[in-house]
């Protein structure tokens, strides 16, 4: 029962497979009802009932088949079906955000995160103790019209020679309710600028971006702590959304998978339902334009980063060999070297998930090295739990950073 694909969470999800018979007509949000008309949650002392979007745990969790569930049966349900011992899930940590989402609960750990604002204010406060090293870009518009915001980190930041430096990017958040990563980028940015890799704001230009989709991060907090994409609205004005790390023109569709069937679905979904629901089209999304627009004024980059949460996992892409697979391996263990306590796993983009229209991926495309480190083991750690991963997984993007410099001597 366990589906495992890029940047989805390895823990007993259900999975989409059961696909309608060719001549039904999918219908965005059925739900197909089995045992029970409705399902009820109980936290505490109280009895939720289970929203329509939760029905599909439901069924999956309920093992006792009584219509009633409760946080320990799906937790005692998902052990007995993980048996994976490289599976890193915290169960309860990732359940407890499935739960709220099924009964239509905010996260339980919303006040430990900060709201957009409280991202952006952290982006500004680090650039006015940093005046002269520190610049806070607005890159572009999200699909509601929210600022995606960047720091530009160089030690010369307001001149032009700065410009023409190598760079290097490193994006937090594609997905909404991966929390823990703009932590990482945030505090990469700090350790960044006390000089932890020496000499690199001197050699480079650093972009570093918490969180690139704000629609889909406040829709998290706001709605559903367990959304994935981003907010885009369908002809009836419901929030379907899109997958933004489906959105990238490298492999956008895998050759087979054809628009309009998703019966053939590889590496992506046309389900717009769906969690990895693709889009009509490469580049649509703003989000996603918004990204390609940087990489392309960044023409001299080196490499991107991007950070996701959960699984404790390296992923390097692997699309035109332009960065050599060795070359992957030693980046890779070099970061998973700065990480204290931790053993991430390594693996080769596609390797052994199929994806299509992945960012890194793309990155990878343009001859550079294009990374993504799923960190921590749910996507919203307690206050403790988060604290130690962050730290050590901005060590590993700070040592990401010192690959990349090493990258520019070696070229120049
Ligand atoms: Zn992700």
């Amino acid at each position: 029962m366990v589906v495992k694909t890029q940047n989805q969470p390895t823990a007993a999800l259900p999975t989409h497979k059961a696909a309608p018979a060719k001549d039904e007509k999918v219908k965005i949000g059925h739900i197909p009802r089995f045992e029970f008309d409705t399902y009820e949650m109980t936290v505490g002392d109280k009895v939720y009932p289970i929203l329509n979007k939760g029905m599909k745990f439901a069924v999956y969790y309920d093992t006792d088949k009584n219509g009633k569930l409760s946080l320990e049966e799906m937790i005692e349900a998902s052990k007995r079906a993980v048996n994976d011992p490289d599976d890193k899930t915290n169960v309860e940590d990732f359940l407890l955000q499935v739960r709220q989402h099924m009964i239509g609960q905010p996260s339980v750990y919303k006040d430990d995160y900060p709201s957009l604002e409280g991202i952006y204010s952290r982006m500004y406060s680090i650039a006015a103790a940093n005046p002269d090293r520190v610049d806070v870009v607005n890159i572009g518009q999200s699909t509601e019209g929210r600022p995606i915001l960047a720091m530009r980190l160089s030690n010369d930041v307001h001149s032009e020679e700065s410009k023409n430096k190598p760079s290097v990017i490193v994006t937090g958040n594609i997905h909404a309710r991966e929390w823990i990563t703009n932590d990482v980028v945030a505090t990469a940015s700090e350790k960044l600028l006390a000089g932890d890799a020496e000499g690199a704001l001197e050699d480079m230009e650093i972009w570093m971006l918490p969180n690139v989709n704000p629609d889909g991060y406040v829709y998290t907090r706001e709605v559903d702590p367990l959304w994935r994409k981003n907010t885009m609205r369908n002809d009836q004005g419901e929030v379907t959304g899109v997958d933004l790390n489906r959105q990238f023109p490298h492999y956008y569709r895998i050759k087979g998978d054809s628009k309009g069937s998703y019966l053939d679905d590889f590496g992506a979904n046309d389900q717009p339902n769906l969690d990895m629901y693709r889009g009509e089209g490469p580049l649509v999304e703003p989000e996603a334009k918004v990204i390609k627009n940087l990489l392309d004024q960044e023409r001299n980059s080196l490499g991107l980063l991007d950070v996701h949460s959960f699984g404790q996992l390296l992923i390097s892409g692997s699309g035109t060999h332009d960065v050599k697979p060795e070359e992957y391996e030693s980046i890779c263990n070099a970061m998973n070297g700065a990480m204290e306590g931790v053993d991430y796993k390594l693996l080769p983009d596609n390797g052994l998930y199929p994806v299509s229209g992945g960012l890194a991926s793309y990155v990878d495309s343009l001859g550079k090295v294009g990374l993504v480190m799923e960190t921590a083991q749910s996507f919203q750690p307690g206050p403790e739990k988060r604290d130690i991963e962050v730290d050590r997984a901005s060590d590993a993007v700070v040592e990401f950073v010192r690959q990349m410099q090493a990258r520019a001597h070696s070229r120049s």
